[in-house]
């Protein structure tokens, strides 16, 4: 990435002017479901001095039978909740179509793993002036991942954050296996910053807090979580968000941990 420019690229701190430069926390839930339970997060993370609230609109589902998510009605209440609260926003885009729209909701344009090697949508999130975060693709190599970045890069946009998801592999204890190597490497060539996605690539709780931490000794940029009021009752990803005291716990975990780093 970013072969032909010497500039080099924005910290999240710097996209954002955030008063200090420690690791962001992205948090929400897997989708907007109403706005009582975005509401209950959005408290909670302003409460905790979080910034970045997530939750998709649209939702790429395995399978067509499940829950597709709220779409414009989402964004909406993603909007609207995010200003009472002062938070970022951060939601997932599907369709070169949507572009336009979910850029005048949110404040941040997820591409997500299914759709890492999707060129037109890269290039239109490449046009458009707000950052992108760019996820991992199921099956993508690290060089891929870069490629893709740089599709949005030369299109006009040098305000991308990869993350790390998880990757396919033969193992079935996690959901994904979890590359770590991708965070150092990445840093080191391309200069862009990168985040790690704990939910999707575990999917299960009961490991994050120690994988949190790894993650953030590589020097991480951040991590996302899915946090839920009520994750039994959550309309996707149920297993693997958390709720509100888990993720508590999982914050002070971070803070006495981070620290130490
Ligand atoms: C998500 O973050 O909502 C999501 C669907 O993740 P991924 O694209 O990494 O599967
Ligand atoms: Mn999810």
């Amino acid at each position: 990435v970013s072969s032909k420019s010497q500039e080099k690229f924005k910290t999240i701190r710097e996209i954002f002017d955030l008063p200090d430069d420690s690791p962001i926390i992205v948090a929400g839930p897997c989708a907007v479901e109403n706005i009582e339970y975005l509401e209950k997060i959005a408290r909670f993370l302003r409460d905790k001095n979080i910034r970045f609230i997530r939750a998709g609109a649209y939702k790429p589902r395995t399978s067509p039978y499940d829950f597709q998510g709220m779409r414009e009605d989402g964004l909406k209440i993603l909007h609207d909740v995010a200003k009472e609260y002062q938070l970022y926003t951060i939601t997932e885009v599907v369709d070169t179509r949507d572009v336009e729209l979910v850029s005048k909701y949110v404040d941040v344009l997820q591409i997500g793993a299914r759709n890492m090697q999707n060129f037109e949508l890269l290039k239109e999130a490449g046009r458009s002036t707000r950052p992108v975060l760019l996820k991992r693709g199921i099956s993508a190599t690290i060089q891929e991942l870069m490629c893709a970045a740089e599709y949005v890069v030369v299109n006009g946009n040098r305000n991308v954050i990869l993350c790390e998801r998880g990757i396919r592999t033969f193992e079935t204890k996690t959901r994904n296996t979890l590359d770590i190597s991708a965070v150092p490497i990445i840093k080191k060539e391309t200069g862009l910053p990168i985040i790690v996605d704990l939910s999707h690539s575990l999917g299960r709780k009961d490991i994050i807090k120690s994988i949190a931490c790894a993650v953030l000794a590589a020097e991480a940029d951040g991590i996302m979580v899915e946090v839920h009021p009520y994750p039994e009752l959550a309309l996707s990803d149920s297993k693997q968000q958390l709720n509100l005291e888990e993720f508590d716990d999982l914050l002070s975990s971070i803070n006495r941990n981070v620290n130490v780093l």
